[in-house]
């Protein structure tokens, strides 16, 4: 059997990496950094079936997953609707889910080569596939930020909250802990605080959240889980690379996960196409491995074709929505909608996930 060679060990690449081990593929997985590490992420894993983790074999990953079943959302600190969700949430922080995945990879006999970073043409080869995550565009707006808190009662167990230029959201995860996230403007990043608590809470008072974040400043919170990144692409004309490329367009390195696409994060839904991206691969990939001289252009091909039907519509779909999030006249409507129980919950979800 060829080797598979796996650029990137977050969740879609170390789920690939498992599953094709199952299969009796050999694997090499290159991560350009270690676990456990915090990792910006509403740990949040909305319209993940129990199914596609056994499918995966990762099920044992997620044992300690704490299950969410309600979420609360807020427009502007006033309730705008409580609800049970359709199915209970698997949640828990990345600093454990990567660091337990990697552990389950290298359990099924697969290479990990932590602290190796892939760069340039080796990318190209037959055999590579790229799971390293999303593209950043400089030119993006909008900045991801996460911290963890302990001792703060949520609502549900999940809070989203709008706020003028952005939304966070509260939900638990493992032990007890609650993990704050947030998508905010860059406008409205504060200048710098004295502590990463004082920085979170002045953004969440500049977005007019000041419920929250002196709800936030009253709580025990772990400033080793601080995390933010920029430039992240949720337009619906986006850049090259943030949506599936066409079979034709794509060359010659399959893209999985957020290499392939990124959804918005108030879906909680992008852990679940980078699972569902990496288990739809496994198959072609498996056969490419295990056939002498199979077309690898034919491989990539096929593993493009399969992003764009499995993901294309509902991440479509995802941005036409933040689209409304993220705007005064949308949120509004929404909530309005909402406090009047016209909003069909349900069948949103249903679209989004
Ligand atoms: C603000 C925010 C909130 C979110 N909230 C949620 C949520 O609640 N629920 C949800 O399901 N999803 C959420 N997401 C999305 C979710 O985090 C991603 O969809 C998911 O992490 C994608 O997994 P991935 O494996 O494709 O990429 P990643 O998890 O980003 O993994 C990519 C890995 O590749 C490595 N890497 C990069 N380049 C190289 C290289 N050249 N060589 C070697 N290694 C490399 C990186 O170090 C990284 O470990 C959120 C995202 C954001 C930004």
């Amino acid at each position: 059997m060829k080797t598979i060679v796996i650029i990137g060990g977050g969740l879609c690449g170390l789920a690939l990496g498992c599953a094709l081990r199952r299969r009796g593929v050999p694997v090499t997985l290159h991560e350009a950094g270690d676990y456990p590490r915090h990792k910006v992420c509403g740990e949040f894993l909305a319209g993940c079936h129990p199914s596609l983790l056994r499918q995966l074999a990762i099920e044992p990953a997620l044992a300690t997953a704490r299950r969410n079943d309600r979420c609360q959302w807020y427009h502007r600190e006033r309730p705008v609707l409580n609800t049970a969700l359709p199915k209970p949430v698997p949640s828990l922080s990345r600093f454990r889910l990567d660091a337990a995945l990697a552990v389950r990879f290298q359990e099924l006999g697969g290479e990990l080569r932590t602290g190796s970073r892939i760069r340039g043409r080796s990318m190209q080869s037959p055999g590579y596939v790229d799971c390293s995550g999303r593209r950043p565009n400089p030119g993006s707006p909008w900045v991801g930020v996460k911290i963890h808190l302990r001792g703060i009662r949520l609502g549900a167990d999940l809070e989203m909250h709008l706020g003028s230029h952005g939304y966070t959201g509260l939900c638990y995860v493992e032990d007890g802990c609650v993990n704050l996230c947030g998508l905010f403007h860059r406008d409205t990043l504060p200048a710098r605080t004295t502590s990463r608590v004082d920085y979170f809470a002045a953004l969440l008072r500049a977005n007019g959240l000041s419920l929250t974040a002196a709800r936030v400043a009253e709580c025990e919170t772990d400033p080793a889980s601080f995390r933010a990144v920029a430039g992240l692409d949720y337009r619906l004309k986006p850049s090259r690379g943030a949506m599936p490329a066409s079979p034709e367009q794509s060359g010659s390195t399959p893209r999985l996960g957020d290499a392939s696409g990124l959804t918005p994060p108030f879906t909680g839904n992008g852990m679940t196409l980078a699972l569902e991206s990496a288990a739809r691969a496994v198959p072609w990939l498996a056969a490419w491995a295990a056939t002498p001289n199979a077309d690898w252009a034919r491989t990539c091909r096929e593993v493009a074709r399969g992003e764009r039907r499995g993901a294309g519509f509902r991440l479509l779909r995802a941005r036409i929505m933040q689209s409304w999030l993220l705007n005064p006249r949308g949120q509004w409507t929404l909530a309005t909608a909402s406090r009047l129980r016209l909003l069909p919950f349900r069948l949103i979800y249903g679209m989004l996930h």
